[in-house]
C-alpha cells in the first residue's frame, strides 16, 4: 500500500510517500510560502532534490504540484495517482474527542473544527490540507493522526489543572499534551529494541527538538506529559518559555504595555533559550557561543537541562520508578553533550552513561553502561512512518 503522509501548516505542507509494505520512502519534500508566492521541494528516493518556484495561491495548488511531481514521467515515483491508496494527515489537536487515529469523514472534520479554539494556529491549517487532498484525490481514504491522541490515557490527576472545575466542564481547559505520535513510536521502538513486552516497561521519552516535551509511558500508556492545553507549557524550548508563573505575565504586561496576545507572542516566539541567550534558538549555535565565552548562551543551556531534569525526576516519582529513558528529535538524537549533562544528574536513579556510546548521532543505540539500573537510549523518531503505519491499520480495519 502507498500512503501519502501530509503535515500541513498555514503556509507550508510537508509530505512523504511511503510504501507501507517495505516502509521505503518513495519520495518526500515540502511546499513553502503557500499563499505568498510558492516553492516546491521534491526529492525522489535516491535522487537529487529539485526546487521549483511556482504560484501556490492556496493549498489546493500545492497538493496538485506535489501530485504532478509524484507522477512526472522523468523523476516521478508513481505511474498514476491511482497508486496512492490512502492519505495520512497529521492533526495537531484532537481535544477529548479523539483518543485514536480516525478515518476522516464530514463528522470528524466538524469535530476537529470544534477543537479549533484549542489550537487556533494549527487545526485550521491541518483541515485546509485535508480539504485540498479531498478535492484533488476524490475517493481516496483520508486518515487523521492526532498529536494529542496518545495522551488521552492520562489519568485525571495528571491532566487536571488546579483551577475551578467548571472551567474543565464548560471549556475543556485541561492538559492535552502533544508530540503523541513521536512519544508512542519511540517508546514502542525502545521496547522492541530491548526485546521486552511494551506493557512491562516504565519509560520516559524526552523529545528534544525546537519544540520539546517529556512523556511518562507506563505499560504502553501515556500517563503524563509536559505540554499542556497548548504546546507552550513544560520544558524551556527553542523560543517558547515553557512553565512560568502566570503572575509574571501580568507583571510584564503592565511594564511593557502589552495585551494578552502580545504577551503570548513573547512567550511563544521570543522566549526559551533564544530569549535567554539573545543568540539563537538552535543548540548548535548556543554550544558554539557558550564555548567561546558567552555566559548567557551557557546559562540558557543549563536552564534547558535543568527543566528536562525536573520532568524526568517528576515522572520517575509519579510512576514509582523508571526502566528506560529515551532521547529523541533533533537535539535528543544528536547532542551528546546535552544528553551527558542531563544524565550526570541522574546518578541517584543508578544511571551510568557510556561516554563512547554517547557519541552516537541519529542512530538507535543504548548509551548507558550494562550495570546502569535504568537503560538510557537514543531512539530516532519517525513521525511520518508512524502516521503511515497508523493509517494502514485504520484502512485495513475498514
Ligand atoms: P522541530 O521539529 O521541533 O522543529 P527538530 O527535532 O528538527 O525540531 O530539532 C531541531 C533542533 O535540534 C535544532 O534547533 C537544534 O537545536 C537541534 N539539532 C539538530 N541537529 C543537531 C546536531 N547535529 N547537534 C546538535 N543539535 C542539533
Amino acid at each position: 500500500m502507498n500512503v501519502l503522509v501530509i503535515n500541513c501548516g498555514s503556509s507550508s505542507l510537508k509530505y512523504q510517500v511511503i510504501n507501507s509494505d517495505t516502509e521505503e520512502v518513495l519520495a518526500k519534500g515540502l511546499c513553502e510560502r503557500i499563499g505568498i508566492d510558492g516553492r516546491l521541494v521534491y526529492q525522489p528516493n535516491g535522487g537529487e532534490k529539485e526546487i521549483t518556484d511556482a504560484a501556490m495561491p492556496t493549498h489546493t495548488e500545492a497538493v496538485r504540484m506535489v501530485l504532478d511531481a509524484l507522477v512526472n514521467p522523468k523523476t516521478g515515483v508513481l505511474k498514476s495517482l491511482n497508486e496512492i491508496d490512502a492519505v495520512g494527515h497529521r492533526i495537531v489537536h484532537g481535544g477529548e474527542a479523539f483518543a485514536e487515529t480516525t478515518l476522516i469523514d464530514e463528522k470528524v472534520i466538524a469535530a476537529v473544527e470544534e477543537c479549533t479554539d484549542l489550537a487556533p494556529l494549527h487545526n485550521p491549517a491541518n483541515l485546509i490540507g485535508v480539504r485540498a487532498c479531498q478535492e484533488v484525490l476524490p475517493g481516496v481514504p483520508m486518515v487523521g493522526v492526532f498529536d494529542t491522541a496518545f495522551h488521552q490515557t492520562m489519568p485525571k490527576e495528571a491532566y487536571l489543572y488546579g483551577i475551578p472545575y467548571e472551567y474543565y466542564e464548560k471549556y475543556k481547559v485541561r492538559k492535552y499534551g502533544f508530540h503523541g505520535t513521536s512519544h508512542s513510536y519511540v517508546s514502542k521502538k525502545a521496547a522492541e529494541i530491548l526485546g521486552k513486552p511494551y506493557d512491562s516497561l516504565k519509560t520516559i521519552v524526552c523529545h528534544l527538538g525546537n519544540g520539546a516535551s517529556v512523556c511518562a509511558v507506563d505499560k504502553g500508556r501515556s500517563v503524563d506529559t509536559s505540554m499542556g492545553l497548548s504546546p507552550l507549557e513544560g520544558l524551556v524550548m527553542g523560543t517558547r518559555s515553557g512553565d512560568i508563573d502566570p503572575s509574571a505575565m501580568e507583571f510584564i504586561a503592565k511594564k511593557e504595555n502589552l495585551d494578552m496576545a502580545g504577551i503570548l507572542n513573547v512567550l511563544n516566539k521570543e522566549s526559551g533559550v533564544y530569549g535567554l541567550s539573545g543568540v539563537s534558538s538552535d543548540f548548535r549555535d548556543l554550544e558554539k557561543a557558550a564555548f567561546s565565552g558567552n555566559d548567557r548562551a551557557m546559562t540558557a543551556r543549563k536552564v534547558f537541562v535543568h527543566s528536562v531534569l525536573k520532568y524526568i525526576g517528576g515522572y520517575a516519582a509519579s510512576m514509582n520508578g523508571v526502566d528506560v529513558i529515551c532521547f529523541t528529535a533533533g537535539l535528543g538524537e544528536n547532542d551528546g553533550l546535552i544528553r551527558q549533562m542531563i544524565c550526570d544528574n541522574l546518578e541517584y536513579l543508578g544511571i551510568h552513561i557510556d561516554g563512547e556510546a554517547n557519541k552516537v548521532r541519529g542512530e538507535e543505540k543504548i548509551i548507558s553502561t550494562p550495570d546502569s539500573k535504568v537503560t538510557v537510549m537514543v531512539v530516532p523518531t519517525n513521525e511520518e512512518l508512524a502516521i503511515c503505519r497508523e493509517t494502514v491499520e485504520i484502512i485495513r480495519k475498514k
